[in-house]
């Protein structure tokens, strides 16, 4: 993988002349890198150490709207600045745009200098040091499923988001021959990440028409979130220089399958995989089993951080791979959570209830949340459960729209007690905007049923 992946040898690339520009950037609520495009001299000269931006950046929505009902912002409050700090480990180059590097930052508070806590990324590292306190490693792994489209972005917004059509005309699961058609569009998509340092595995043709899949190797829970969001925003990049549009919107018509991002889970030890023991059922460690336990009873309350809109939960449907219950399964994708290479080293759970719009930070620190607090209580597990899942009567099934979600988020006890209220708080309101502003729309569906019928 290229160079610069420190600071130093991104120095010499800004002295040499072969970085010039140094995104800085953090990631919103939304999952979505923000931030400022620095001359990198004053980067590597200053601003390594911090840069401002409105704390207005953290408290609003996919439109940048300015929603009433947060405690720490507001108008009332005037909107003040937070500090963004480099994380100088996650230095990189962007291999996409010429002479270009980037740098994550996290987000602390102007006056205190204490990390912002609703923060993604500060959320989702509180989670990791609480998992290190009772002994292990989480690594994991989000798979990126997205759709592509014959036309440009603009021409599609300009054109009113009608007559969407896939890049390609037919179901191009595992197709090699579809996939060579795009392949202008997803080879500098893997061959840039790989070169940013992101350990690229595949990408492959998904089960609709013009649906892609990107898979990245499990990492460290932080890196994971990291090359999430910058894989995502790298797709959006690459297929923009490329002509074409693409979206992460779980569901974006409703009779085309929609777009998850299952996370692949393991705690570790060291190297060793603290979820296996070969000498138990399907090779499961008791650690697992709590583990597992925690994820299935909690998967509710943390529905939100998994389908954060309303089109989220338009995805879960019967008889579409979207799960709608919290049970486990060996190697059976109709049920929300898989056990896959059971008694092997590579033994994990893959939770495949989330959606494309996912915030990885968010969804991984949830869920963390949940398989520590499982750990924690000492919970026994389920018998696994078999055949198709969506016709099993007595399984729990997670929330089936925003409005149920929000309430089992603002509900929970457990959250409450892993994140903390404010963090809580911050995002039922998110979630309570977000239906808002749904509520206060009139769909394409309600005029064309009703305009003349009605
Ligand atoms: P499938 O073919 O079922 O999608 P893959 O073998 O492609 O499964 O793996 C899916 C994802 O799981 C990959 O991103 C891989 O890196 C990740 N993965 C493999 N082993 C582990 C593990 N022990 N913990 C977490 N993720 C893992």
């Amino acid at each position: 993988m290229t160079k610069p992946r420190d600071f130093d040898s991104l120095k010499q690339m800004v002295a040499s002349g072969d970085i010039d520009t140094v995104l800085v950037c953090f990631v919103d609520m939304q999952g979505r890198l923000v931030g400022k495009r620095f001359h990198a001299v004053n980067f590597v000269e200053t601003s390594f150490k911090e840069t401002h931006c409105c704390n207005y950046l953290l408290a609003t929505d996919l439109e940048m709207a300015t929603p009433p009902g947060y405690a720490s912002t507001s108008w009332e409050k005037g909107y003040g600045d937070y500090i963004m700090a480099p994380d100088l480990s996650t230095i990189r180059p962007v291999p996409w745009l010429e002479g270009t590097a980037m740098v994550l930052c996290d987000i602390l508070d102007h006056h205190t200098h204490e990390p912002v806590i609703h923060a993604p990324r500060a959320i989702l590292k509180k989670q990791i040091a609480r998992l290190a306190a009772l002994g292990f490693e989480a690594k994991m792994a989000t798979e990126l499923e997205f759709f592509l489209f014959e036309k440009t972005m603009d021409e599609i917004r300009k054109g009113g988001f009608s007559n969407l059509e896939p890049i390609s005309g037919y179901n191009e699961d595992y197709s090699i021959l579809q996939t060579t058609k795009e392949e202008s569009i997803l080879r500098p998509i893997r061959n840039h990440l790989f070169a940013a340092g992101l350990p690229i595995e595949n990408s492959k043709g998904e089960a609709e028409a013009g649906q892609e899949e990107l898979n990245i190797r499990y990492a460290p829970a932080l890196d994971c979130a990291d090359y999430h969001s910058i894989a995502k925003h790298a797709i959006k990049e690459i297929s923009w220089q490329q002509g074409h549009a693409v979206t992460f919107l779980p569901k974006w018509h409703k009779d085309r399958v929609g777009s998850s991002s299952h996370v692949h889970q393991s705690l570790w030890v060291g190297d060793e995989p603290a979820f296996l023991d070969a000498s138990r059922p399907h090779g499961m460690s008791e650690l697992m089993e709590h583990y597992m336990a925690g994820l299935i009873k909690y998967a509710p309350d943390y529905t939100y951080f998994l389908a954060p809109y309303v089109n989220s939960y338009k995805r879960f449907a019967k008889g579409t791979f979207a799960p709608t219950k919290t049970v486990w399964s060996v190697d059976n994708r109709t049920a929300g959570f898989r056990l896959c290479a059971e008694g092997t080293k590579g033994i994990r759970v893959e939770c495949r209830i989330g959606g494309s719009d996912l915030n990885p930070y968010l969804a991984q620190a949830a869920m963390l949340a949940a398989g520590i607090k499982g750990i924690e209580d000492g919970l026994a597990l389920a018998p696994a459960t078999t055949g198709d899942v969506y016709e099993d009567a007595k399984a729990t099934d997670i929330p089936q729209n925003l409005r149920s979600a929000t309430e089992a988020l603002r509900g929970s006890s457990f959250l409450r007690a892993a994140l903390g209220d404010d963090v809580v708080d911050h995002y039922t309101r998110a979630a309570e905007w977000e239906q808002e502003e749904f509520d206060r729309a009139v769909t394409d569906w309600e005029i064309a049923r009703g305009f003349e019928r009605a």
